[in-house]
C-alpha cells in the first residue's frame, strides 16, 4: 500500500533476535546489551501471522535481520513457512556470515532468495578488534561458497568507517571484481555505536574506487529491493553499490517498515516509536484490528529522516542490534 505521501511500501525487515554472537563497536556496546528473554520476543506464529496479514497490504519483499539472525534455532524453517505464503516474492537474509557453514544448503533449501554479507574489514587483526573476537576467514570463505549458488543473490555490506577501513575500498573492490557479488559500502548512521564513528562518504568512496579501476558506469534500472544505487566497473563480475542516508538522502524512494524482536512495527529507522503489535497479538486482537494497526503504521510513515540535523524530537534510543539494520 501506499503511505500518505504515495511511496509505495513493499518490504518488511523482521529482526528475529536481539542476541549476536560478535559485538561490532559501531552496533552494541562492548559490555553487550541486555538481551530480551524468550517470551518477550515475538514467537515465529507471531511472526508468520503479521507477514500473513502485511503481505495482503502489498508486503512482498522479506529480511530477515537480528541481532545475528542464525542464533536463533529454526530460522531455516521461518523462511520456509514465510516464502510459502501467498503474496511473498523474495525472502533474503543479513548475516555476518561467522555461522554460515553448514546451514547455507539448508537456507538455499528453504527458498531462500539472497544474502547480505557484513563484512567492514578484509583483515584478520581488524576484524577480531572491531567485532569482539570474529574470525574473518570464515566470512570470507563463506562470500565464496554463496558466490557460487547461482540462484543466490550475494552481497557484501561494507559500513565505511573513517580510519578503519578507508583504506581498504579497493580491496573491497576486487571482490566484486572477481566474482558475481555486489559489494556495497554504507554510510556510518548515527544510531546508537554509530554515533560515535565518522564515515567515509559516497563520493570519497567513488573517487577512489575510480582512481583504481577505471570510470563507473551507472547501472539503470532497478537493481534489488532497496534504496542502493549501483555502478558497473569494467571486467567486474559484480556491482558495487552504495546506500548513502548521510550525503545522498534517499527518503523519497523508501519502501520499509521494520519489525523488531520485540514486536514493534516501526515506520522509520530514525524514530523511537511504533505500532506495538505484539501486545495487540497477546491480548486476542482480531486479525482486522492487526491489520488496521499495520496499514496506520505503514501510512503514518515520516517523509524523511534527519540525521544530518541532530536533536529530533522521539528519535530511536535503541542499539542497531535490536533493531535489525
Ligand atoms: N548481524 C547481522 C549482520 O551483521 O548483518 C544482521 C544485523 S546488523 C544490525 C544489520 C546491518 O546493520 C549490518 O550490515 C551492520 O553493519 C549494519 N549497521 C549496524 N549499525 C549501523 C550503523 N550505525 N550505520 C549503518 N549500518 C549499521
Ligand atoms: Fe552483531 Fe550484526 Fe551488530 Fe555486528 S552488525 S554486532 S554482527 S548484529
Amino acid at each position: 500500500m501506499k503511505d500518505k505521501y504515495g511511496r509505495n511500501i513493499d518490504y518488511m525487515r523482521i529482526s528475529v533476535t536481539d542476541r549476536c554472537n560478535l559485538r561490532c563497536r559501531y552496533c552494541m556496546p562492548e559490555c553487550g546489551v541486555e538481551s530480551m528473554g524468550h517470551d518477550e520476543i515475538l514467537r515465529f506464529d507471531e511472526i508468520l501471522k503479521i507477514v500473513k496479514i502485511a503481505s495482503g497490504l502489498g508486503i512482498e519483499n522479506i529480511k530477515i535481520t537480528g541481532g545475528e539472525p542464525l542464533v536463533r534455532r529454526d530460522v531455516t524453517s521461518l523462511i520456509g513457512d514465510i516464502k510459502a505464503l501467498d503474496g511473498i516474492r523474495k525472502v533474503t537474509l543479513t548475516t555476518n556470515g561467522s555461522l554460515l557453514e553448514g546451514s547455507l544448503k539448508e537456507l538455499i533449501s528453504a527458498g531462500l532468495d539472497g544474502i547480505n554479507m557484513s563484512l567492514d574489514t578484509l583483515d584478520a587483526w581488524k576484524y577480531r578488534e572491531l567485532t569482539g573476537g570474529g574470525d574473518v576467514e570464515k566470512v570470507k570463505a563463506a562470500i565464496v561458497k554463496c558466490a557460487g549458488y547461482p540462484g543466490l543473490k550475494t552481497k557484501v555490506n561494507v559500513v565505511s568507517i573513517l580510519g578503519f577501513n578507508d583504506d581498504e575500498i579497493t580491496s573491497f573492490g576486487q571482490i566484486a571484481a572477481k566474482h558475481e557479488v555486489d559489494v556495497r559500502f554504507i554510510e556510518m548512521m548515527p544510531i546508537g555505536m554509530g554515533r560515535e564513528f565518522d564515515t567515509v562518504y559516497q563520493n570519497t568512496v567513488m573517487n577512489c574506487l575510480e582512481n583504481r579501476f577505471g570510470k563507473a558506469m551507472p547501472v539503470c534500472g532497478k537493481r534489488g529491493s532497496g534504496p542502493a544505487v549501483y555502478y558497473d566497473f569494467e571486467g567486474f563480475k559484480g556491482k558495487i553499490g552504495f546506500i548513502s542516508p548521510l550525503s545522498h538522502r534517499f527518503c523519497e524512494q523508501c519502501n520499509r517498515i521494520r519489525l523488531t524482536a520485540g514486536g514493534l512495527l516501526k515506520p522509520c529507522l530514525q524514530y523511537g516509536g511504533g505500532m506495538d503489535l505484539k501486545a495487540a497479538l497477546r491480548c486476542g486482537k482480531s486479525d482486522g484490528a492487526l491489520e488496521e494497526m499495520i496499514r496506520t503504521a505503514i501510512f503514518q510513515k515520516p517523509l524523511r529522516h534527519e540525521f544530518c540535523s541532530g536533536g529530533v524530537t522521539g528519535e530511536e534510543a535503541r542499539f542497531m542490534s535490536e533493531i535489525g539494520g
